[in-house]
């Protein structure tokens, strides 16, 4: 069916984003996976040509246009050009509603001008190595100060975790209070007792840096806050959260696509027993079967864009798309790499590289057993 939701200014910024991606980053992402990190020049370059902060307002530097599609177009030309190293998901499609809804006037002039330029990389800091699903249980503290408050703690697995020049932090203010107890403060990188830890390890995504934060004794001054109100934090996450999952289901589908299309052309010319594999009634039902589920998932995520533009997509809503397309890509590809036979596991084919790198899909953002959870929840039991 004809995917519609792109308009001719969606596919002219889908253009400029296929070059830059071709120019900038596909020649280089071999070496950034062997560094375990993406230069900081790239983000500048990608700021320069309008990659970042559509929902900042003209005034701060931003294009003051709020319409998920042209986030959207960035996540696909990604996952397209196997560009797992980029945090740039991240920064537009999680931090911007942080950074451009819930900041005043000073915040919006200190911090969106740099965040659409690139210059400042941002992160999210909620997992905790003791907390991850269940955020409420989070132990950093900021305890009150005067003009300041005094952070004490430790993240991990925070994507732009090396990079980030400036980390929204959750943060327990008030640990008996339960959810109304809990304030983002955003930290920037320079502050007296805050730490990038290790990049960490990962099986795949290898050119995303990923690392530990600490926090001893920081200053973060009560202008840092995001909100007018202390407490609030739990309430603007929970906001925000369907956004982060539908990016995450954009990016599902779009790899799926991916994989699949390369793994057609490759049936089309592998051999076996003297006839194309794409020749075998197995391989079509395969194929068939995956491209269909794909292909029912596109249109549900690409309703649930034009939902979240019109501001009604629900955590509910988002929750389905996360933890469905999520699954699916992990089915799809993991088919597609055993069509491939040995080829499949070898990472000169690009099947090996979106299987590893796909696996974290259905675990961050929230995992399928949470969204489900969050999905049975709204039966009223
Ligand atoms: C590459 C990567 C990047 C990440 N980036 C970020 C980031 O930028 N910022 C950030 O804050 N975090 C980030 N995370 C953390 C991620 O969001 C968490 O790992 C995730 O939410 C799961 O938390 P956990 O690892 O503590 O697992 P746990 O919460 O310990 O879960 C372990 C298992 O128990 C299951 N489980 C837990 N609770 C329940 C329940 N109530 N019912 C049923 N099953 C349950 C889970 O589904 C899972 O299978 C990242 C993680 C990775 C791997």
């Amino acid at each position: 069916m004809r995917r519609d939701l792109f308009d001719e200014e969606h596919l002219l910024f889908q253009e400029t984003v296929r070059e830059f991606m071709a120019r900038e980053v596909t020649p280089h992402h071999g070496q950034w996976e062997k560094d375990g990190i993406v230069p900081r020049e790239v983000w500048k370059k990608a700021g320069e040509i309008g990659m970042f902060g559509f929902s900042v307002p003209e005034e701060y530097g931003g294009a003051g246009v709020t319409d998920f599609r042209f986030n959207a177009v960035i996540v696909e030309e990604i996952i397209r050009h196997g560009a797992s190293g980029l945090g740039f998901g991240l920064h537009n499609d999680i931090m911007a509603p942080y950074l451009v809804d819930l900041t005043d006037e000073e915040q919006k002039r200190r911090w969106l001008p740099g965040f659409a330029s690139g210059e400042l990389i941002t992160a999210i800091a909620m997992t905790e190595p003791g907390a991850g699903s269940d955020l409420q249980g989070i132990r950093t503290t900021a305890v009150r100060d005067g003009d300041h408050y005094l952070v004490n703690g430790q993240k991990t697995f925070i994507t732009n975790g090396i990079n980030a020049d400036l980390v929204v932090v959750v943060a327990k203010t008030d640990p008996v209070a339960g959810a109304r107890g809990t304030t983002l403060l955003v930290v920037e990188r320079g502050m007296e007792g805050f730490g990038h830890g290790r990049n960490l390890d990962k099986i795949g995504m290898k050119a995303q840096d990923t690392a530990e934060l600490f926090f001893e004794n920081v200053r973060v001054p009560v202008a840092n806050r995001l909100g007018a109100e202390e407490g609030q934090g739990f309430f603007q996450l929970m906001n925000n959260l369907p956004q982060e999952r539908l990016s995450i289901a954009v990016a599902a589908v779009a790899a799926a696509e991916v994989v699949l299309e390369q793994t057609i052309e490759y049936c089309k010319s592998r051999q076996a027993f003297g006839r194309t594999i794409g020749s075998f009634q197995n391989t079509r039902f395969v194929l068939a079967e995956l491209a269909t589920e794909t292909e029912i998932a596109r249109h549900y995520v690409d309703k649930c864009i034009m939902a979240l533009n019109a501001k009604e997509l629900t955590v509910v809503d988002a929750a389905k798309a996360k933890w469905w397309t999520t699954e699916l890509q992990n089915k799809v590809i993991d088919r597609c790499l055993q069509l491939h036979g040995g080829y499949g596991y070898m990472m000169e084919y690009p099947v090996a590289k979106a299987w590893i790198d796909s696996r974290v899909q259905t675990i961050y953002g929230g995992t399928t057993e949470i969204m489900k959870e969050i999905i049975g929840r709204s039966f009223g039991f």
